[in-house]
């Protein structure tokens, strides 16, 4: 379909005044198209051409709206580091609407879109930084198969917005399946709207567990938490497979679907390091890397309370007995798939256990280790995999590569065929910290280049690229933890 075509429809808007305000959004007055994202266009069912379309420059900024828009601020709460806080809501962002493309409705959201009555004391707007690394982190994880919101577009601006520093105003469209959020949930239960709640469960129910659909309440809820903690699971698993660290794991930031949500200071490792904790305000280390599943499961507990209104202790705690098991075999498969082991073995668990704790022990950065691997031939001395740690570390190598070796043995790997499938599971390019960095700043200075080739290496980070080596190297020591602040 071509542009002009779009219309949206607003059913989330549609379900009452209870889940929201409907408000306009305030729009730059100078808007500058940064980027429209050619393979959203494609989920949409709008033709990729019209990413060439001049109108995404007031579409993508609120100066223009979509026939049949109708922009609506959600309302919802959440635990914010442990915290219950009852005063969320989408304080720059709208519901624009949505679009139904090949049995699937897409929703979008306009970030940094004004002030809302969900603003306390926000501006309402969104920065030029944190839009690209929002837009960058939905096609790195999208590229890995790991399920995440995507950015539309990306409108910049001459708009002034403070923050650390002066900074330039940018709009970002956020398109996902829901905008739901487990704080949703937790809103209607704790200010016990409970027949809203239960609108709001059907609704979910409808769209998204459809088997649930025609059950009385009671039976939706329990549904609809067993769907969300498998999702969930997935999720955390995935991420814990390509070392993803969100950030900023609170019940808003957690899709009802699963999906990767509302990015930060976010981060990939460099290193392999299990304690990394990616954003600088995060003091005790509550959503470390490692941590994650563990604070995922508590905000499956978080979202079971608000369920709790319609179903008993005990069923909902067998749905959060499932996690556990399904995060342990979704996590194994993965590392299977990135070892390249086709059976599955009782001791591969301490295989993988014993490697993380070598790469942990080496400070080896994870994505080179495991492409490196993903080359290996059971040569000796395995030189591409040494090069990647000091020589101290060098013995406890060779002595797992021993167990790697006869592990696959085991199995009859075929050397060529396991390296052809590991290539496909072990990305060459992941979305280093000072790649993110070097592409902002030269987006800042009106170069959009870095931006256009980070985003196609994203979207096939398993494919070599020759012509850009560079973009596949560690960090030098300097881009390592780098500081990446948390207002955006
Ligand atoms: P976040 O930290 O982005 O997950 O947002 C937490 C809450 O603060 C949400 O209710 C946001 O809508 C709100 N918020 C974040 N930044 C702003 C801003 N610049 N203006 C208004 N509200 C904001
Ligand atoms: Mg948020």
């Amino acid at each position: 379909m071509k542009l002009s075509e779009v219309t949206l429809s607003h059913h989330y808007a549609d379900l009452g005044d209870a889940f929201g305000t409907r408000i306009e959004p305030t729009p730059f007055q100078h808007p500058k198209l940064i980027h429209v994202n050619p393979a959203v266009l494609q989920l949409l069912g709008i033709n990729k051409s019209e990413a060439q379309n001049p109108d995404w420059a007031q579409l993508g900024c609120g100066q223009k709206l979509f026939p049949g828009s109708r922009p609506f601020a959600m309302k919802y709460t959440g635990h914010q580091f442990g915290v219950y806080n009852p005063d969320l809501g989408d304080g720059r962002a709208l519901l624009l609407g949505e679009l139904e493309n090949g049995g699937r409705r897409w929703e979008l959201h306009l970030k940094g879109a004004g002030k809302t009555p969900y603003s306390r004391f926000g501006d309402g707007r969104a920065v030029l930084r944190s839009t690209i690394r929002e837009y960058l982190a939905g096609e790195a994880l999208t590229g890995l198969g790991i399920r995440s919101t995507r950015a539309l577009s990306i409108v910049g601006s001459d708009e002034p917005v403070v923050r650390e520093q002066i900074e330039s105003g940018a709009m970002l469209i956020r398109v996902a399946e829901t905008h739901v959020r487990f704080g949703h949930f937790e809103y209607f239960f704790y200010t016990k709207q409970l027949q809203a709640l239960q609108q709001l469960i059907d609704f979910i129910c409808r769209r998204f567990v459809t088997d649930a659909t025609e059950l009385p309440v009671g039976d939706q809820a329990e549904a609809l938490l067993r769907f969300t903690t498998r999702r969930s699971a997935e999720l955390v698993a995935g991420w814990q497979a390509v070392g993803f660290a969100h950030g900023v794991l609170n019940t808003d930031n957690m899709s009802i679907i699963g999906d990767t949500f509302d990015y930060g200071p976010y981060g990939f490792l460099d290193d392999y390091e299990p304690t990394f904790i990616c954003n600088h305000s995060d003091h005790t280390g509550r959503y470390a890397f490692e941590q994650q599943p563990g604070v995922v499961l508590w905000n499956l507990n978080a979202l079971a309370h608000a369920f709790s209104a319609f179903v008993s202790v005990e069923a909902l705690r067998d749905c959060l007995e499932e996690f556990q098991p399904q995060l342990i075999d979704a996590y194994a498969a993965q590392m299977r798939r990135k070892l390249g082991l086709q059976t599955a073995e009782d001791g591969d668990q301490a295989l993988c256990a014993d490697l993380l704790q070598l790469l942990t022990d080496a400070s080896a950065d994870y994505t080179l280790f495991f492409r490196a691997l993903a080359h290996y031939r059971g040569e000796r001395p395995p030189a591409a995999l040494r090069e990647l740690m000091p020589p101290a570390q060098h013995d406890a190598l060779e002595r797992w590569l021993d167990h790697y070796d006869q592990r696959l043995a085991r199995e009859h790997s075929d050397s060529r065929e396991r390296n052809r499938a590991m290539l496909a599971a072990n990305p060459k390019f992941v979305l280093r910290n000072y790649l993110a960095q070097k592409v902002i700043d030269a987006a800042a200075e009106g170069d959009y280049r870095p931006l256009q080739t980070m985003i196609e290496l994203l979207q096939k980070p398993y494919d070599e690229h020759p012509q850009h080596e560079t973009w596949a190297v560690a960090p030098p020591e300097s881009g390592k933890h780098m500081p990446v602040s948390c207002s955006s």
